[in-house]
């Protein structure tokens, strides 16, 4: 039997399928025959209280969202591996053609905190490999922040990340 937590995400797609999915003219009969036309690339974090659709009221088709743990953007790398994150933006730059790119951080996130402070992370976990693209925003928070203030070096390296990514 599905836990109560689950339940309520099932009668969520119910009321969302009623809205947007019954009938010819529904918003996805339409996008189904037109195809997506988002004009935005949305980069945003995993964090559950962010999620960009909400935090914007876009609807169906309006959005073309990566998340990954802290809205990071890889350095650019050629060669073997699998990177999500290029091939997102690939797609949205050259086959949507998206007009905008956005990067979207958040107070409080987590991968942030991992970076800051690793000894709260699981030691040569994913998290801690993955935030380590974000380094040199760690390094200028330590640089840039007088106090030694967790919370300030914590909020600095979320906009020092930002300007990363971007
Ligand atoms: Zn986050």
């Amino acid at each position: 039997m599905p836990k109560r937590a689950l339940i309520r995400l099932l009668l969520g797609f119910r009321q969302f399928r009623e809205k947007f999915f019954l009938g010819d003219d529904s918003t996805y009969s339409r996008l189904s025959t037109s195809g997506q036309v988002p004009k935005t690339l949305l980069i945003g974090c995993s964090d559950s209280r962010v999620d960009p659709a909400i935090l914007s009221g876009a609807g169906p088709g309006e959005l073309f969202v990566v998340r990954n743990v802290a809205n990071l953007v890889p350095p650019y790398e050629a060669g073997g591996g699998y990177h999500g994150v290029s091939a997102a933006i690939e797609f949205a730059v050259v086959n949507l053609r998206v007009e905008n790119v956005i990067v979207l951080g958040h107070r409080q996130c987590g991968g942030i905190r991992a970076l800051m402070f690793p000894e709260q992370t699981q030691a040569g976990g994913f998290v801690q490999r993955w935030m380590r693209i974000a380094e040199p925003a760690r390094i200028r928070a330590l640089e840039f922040t007088g106090s030694g203030d967790p919370n300030e070096l914590w909020r600095y390296c979320e906009l020092e990340s930002l300007r990363t990514s971007i």
